[in-house]
């Protein structure tokens, strides 16, 4: 997992599939972050930005009634106690502070859940840049909660009644807005995906997640690194900061895929929204929905660095269904006190169904990203459980 070149490939995936009038716009930010990333000064300023701010580190809190039932040693990465109350916080203060450098004035950003749009409109208000958040009319009459807060933030939402209302369709209108707007404007892509440089970037904005688990893992372990690492996968940059701390030990990598969405299980490979990797599509190549009871993880591609893991082995590509992920909700607030957000119910719900077999044998150690909390789900699930 390092630095994909000017290429922005991935193996045979990734790259830079957008109209002429965005090839500048990427061309200018990847010289950007390369520029601020060897920079010492911007890496302590997002240090102590994510520090005094955002709350990092985060605990990697031992799940000692759940560990003790499954009969493995459950470890829990805690992004769900940031500030926000997810993974999204850590790439949007990173490409917020990047945008400032690079003297935008405000923030372009798609959402689906709604997480996404409210850790930028945060970061907007925080460092002062104006900020659009495009979402599917159909998420913001589920998440309604989420485009109070973001108003409430000073973040301007606008409706998407395009195709399905949904993730898929605001990020689509996110990029035909960022061509008129580049000049002033930054878009800020809330996963792994997109036109190089999103993908690599966005992963490394999330490696902080990994690296601080890596250290975290060696004090609570004897062996120091786990057996195996798992995170849910949606675009899947809560996964690929994980797995980039540990993609160079012996741990086995687990991204864990919706059912409804499984775009390495079940996608061929595609260009979508920039890049091309693995994506759920019909026999004419037509982009399908993607139908999953988190928002989260409703898309129907995968960041292109997830397409080549699974294609050279390095990590595995599993699903779940909603209902196994709802179950999983229950189980770990019932245990642990811990209302994880579905999402990251999705990672847990396969250790739950893989202890005791040979994927994780009795006595393994594994380590699961909770990418967030759960209380913006309380609705959906008042009416499942
Ligand atoms: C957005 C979101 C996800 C899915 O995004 P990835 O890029 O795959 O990490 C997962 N969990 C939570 C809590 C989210 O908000």
């Amino acid at each position: 997992m390092s630095d994909p070149g000017p290429s922005g490939r991935f193996g045979r995936f990734g790259g830079r599939y957008v109209p002429e009038s965005l090839i500048t716009a990427c061309e200018e930010l990847e010289e950007a972050f390369r520029d601020a990333w060897d920079d010492p000064a911007f890496r302590a300023a997002l240090s102590q930005t994510l520090e005094l701010y955002a709350g990092r580190p985060t605990p990697v809190t031992p799940a000692l009634r759940l560990s003790a039932d499954l009969g493995v040693t459950l470890l829990l990465k805690r992004e769900d106690l940031t500030h926000t109350g997810s993974h999204k916080i850590n790439n949007v203060l990173g490409q917020a502070l990047l945008a400032r450098r690079m003297g935008k004035t405000r923030l372009l950003a798609e959402t689906g859940a709604g997480q996404h749009g409210v850790a930028t409109a945060t970061a907007g208000a925080l460092l002062g840049l104006g900020v659009t958040v495009f979402m599917g009319e159909r998420d913001m009459e589920r998440q309604q909660l989420n485009v109070f807060r973001m108003r409430l933030l000073g973040a301007e939402v606008v409706g998407v009644s395009s195709g399905s209302r949904t993730l898929k369709d605001a990020c689509s209108e996110a990029l035909r807005h960022w061509v008129a707007a580049a000049d002033d404007a930054h878009y800020c892509i809330g996963s792994v995906m997109g036109p190089h440089p999103y993908p690599w970037m966005v992963r490394e904005f999330q490696r902080v997640v990994g690296e601080e688990a890596r250290g975290q893992c060696a004090s609570l372990l004897p062996r120091a690194v786990p057996d195996v690492v798992v995170a849910c996968v949606g675009g899947g940059s809560n996964a690929a900061g994980t797995f980039a701390g540990f993609v160079d030990t012996p741990a086995r990598l687990v991204g864990v895929e919706p059912a409804g969405g499984a775009a390495v299980a079940g996608g061929e490979p595609g260009v979508l929204h920039g890049f091309h990797s693995y994506v759920l599509q019909d026999e004419d190549g037509q982009i399908q929905e993607a139908h999953s009871i988190s928002a989260g993880l409703d898309y129907p591609g995968v960041g292109p660095e997830h397409a080549h893991l699974a294609d050279t082995g390095r990590a595995t590509y599993v699903s779940v269904t909603d209902d196994e992920a709802v179950a999983a909700v229950a189980r770990l607030a019932r245990t642990e006190g811990i209302l994880p957000a579905l999402e990251s119910a999705h990672a847990l719900a396969w250790v739950l169904k893989a202890a005791g077999t040979p994927d994780l044998p009795a006595g393994s150690t594994v380590l699961v990203t909770l990418s967030g909390r759960g209380d913006k789900d309380a609705d959906q699930l008042a009416r499942l459980i």
